[in-house]
Formats: structure tokens, C-alpha cells, sequence
């Protein structure tokens, strides 16, 4: 099943692409955890992509296709993967569109998840991640058990660095300016599946998965 979620940052892709990552048996991709790890290790790529992130702006086109091209190339994505944070402009949709085409495997679907501008700020600010399991939470509106520690694993939660303020108005800019045009990209490929990402973490799950049976 290849497909993808859609969605500002703060709108749950993250969260839900663990969970159904999981329960449909192939890996979640995301650019910015790729990006992350080559930021932490230091390397060449790490390098470049840093300035940006930090800044809440997109990384370059080319570093984030070639990422992507080299992921679904892996044998744990041979039956389907979910990419989260890709593609996040039209340059990204077609590049992966021509890489899919040229393997023979189109993307199957798309899920926008939709959540109000409002709430996503709270959201990101709020957010911690799991440094082990990758789990989610929320300070404010879903925490953890025991502050600072995972509840599936006992890992240590950490902020990202880029979840302050004012990279996260920047990152939202950038989303309605570059990102938010690939709703109409992949409606006039009758790709688009849109639900409301707001409200309780599993009934989002459920509708989520359903439209992934469907496709
Ligand atoms: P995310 O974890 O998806 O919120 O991404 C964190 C940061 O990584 C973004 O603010 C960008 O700087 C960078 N990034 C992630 N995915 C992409 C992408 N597809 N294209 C360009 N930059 C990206």
C-alpha cells in the first residue's frame, strides 16, 4: 500500500503514521526523522539540511528526493510504505510521481489530515517525542503517564528543537505557501482523501485505516 499523509506540521502525521505504520506492517517514512538522524550523525547531508531546518524552511529539493528515491528501495518497503513530510511541494509530488512511475508502483492514496490553523500551534509547542519508539505526546492535551518518559517504552522524551515559537510561524507560512497546493495536485489525480484530524488520537486511526482498506 503506497501512500501518503498529507497534513500541516502539528496535524498528526507523525502520531498516526506510527500507529498505522504498525498495524498495516510496513515502515512509515518520514523526511524530517531521515533529516534528523543525519543532523544528529553529524554527516555531510546533516550539514546542509541543518540551516534550514532550524530556520523552519525546506530543506532542498534534491537532498530530500535522493533520501526518498534510496528509502523505498529498501526491502522493508517492498509492499507499501507510509511517507510522511514527503512530498511537500509540487516539485517533490512530481519528482516522486516520475521515480513511481519509472518502478511501475503509482501511489495508491492520499490522506489529508485537517486541523483548524488555531489548534496547530498549541500542538506543536506542546509536542515531545519518544527518543526510542518515536511515540508522541502532548504536554497539554495528551501527556505521558510520568512527565518526561515514554509509556510504551520508558524512553526519554525530548522537544525539537524546531517546536519553539517562532520557527513553528514559520513552518506553518511555508506549509500554506508550498505545501498546501498539493491538495489540488493529487485531487485532479483523484488521490485526495480528506478527514478531520481533530479529536480522539483512535477514532482518527480507524478512519484513517479505512480509507487505506479502501484503496
Ligand atoms: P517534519 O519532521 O516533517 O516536521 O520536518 C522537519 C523539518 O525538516 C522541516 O521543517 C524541513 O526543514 C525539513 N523537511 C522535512 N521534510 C522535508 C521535505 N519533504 N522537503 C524539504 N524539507 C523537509
Amino acid at each position: 500500500m503506497r501512500t501518503v499523509l498529507l497534513g500541516a506540521p502539528g496535524s498528526g502525521k507523525g502520531t498516526q503514521g506510527v500507529v498505522l505504520a504498525k498495524k498495516y506492517d510496513i515502515p512509515q517514512i518520514s523526511t524530517g526523522d531521515l533529516l534528523r538522524a543525519a543532523v544528529s550523525a553529524g554527516s555531510e547531508l546533516g550539514k546542509k539540511a541543518k540551516t534550514a531546518m532550524d530556520a523552519g524552511a525546506l530543506v532542498s529539493d534534491e537532498i530530500v528526493i535522493g533520501l526518498i528515491r534510496e528509502r523505498i528501495a529498501d526491502d522493508d518497503a517492498k509492499n507499501g510504505y507510509i511517507l510522511d513530510g514527503f512530498p511537500r511541494n509540487i516539485a517533490q509530488a512530481e519528482a516522486l510521481d516520475s521515480m513511481l512511475k519509472e518502478m511501475g508502483q503509482p501511489l495508491q492514496g492520499v490522506v489529508l489530515l485537517d486541523v483548524a490553523f488555531e489548534e496547530l500551534m498549541q500542538r506543536l509547542t506542546g509536542r515531545r517525542t519518544c527518543k526510542d519508539c518515536g511515540a508522541i505526546y502532548n504536554v497539554h492535551l495528551s501527556p505521558s503517564k510520568t512527565a518526561g518518559q515514554c509509556d510504551s517504552c520508558n524512553g526519554e522524551l525530548f522537544q525539537r528543537a524546531d517546536d519553539n515559537e517562532e520557527t513553528i510561524g514559520n513552518r506553518l507560512k511555508v506549509y500554506q505557501e508550498q505545501t498546501a497546493p498539493l491538495i489540488g495536485y493529487y485531487q485532479a489525480q483523484s488521490k485526495l482523501h480528506s478527514i478531520a484530524g481533530t479529536g480522539d488520537i483512535d477514532s482518527i486511526t480507524t478512519a484513517v485505516g479505512a480509507i487505506f482498506d479502501s484503496i
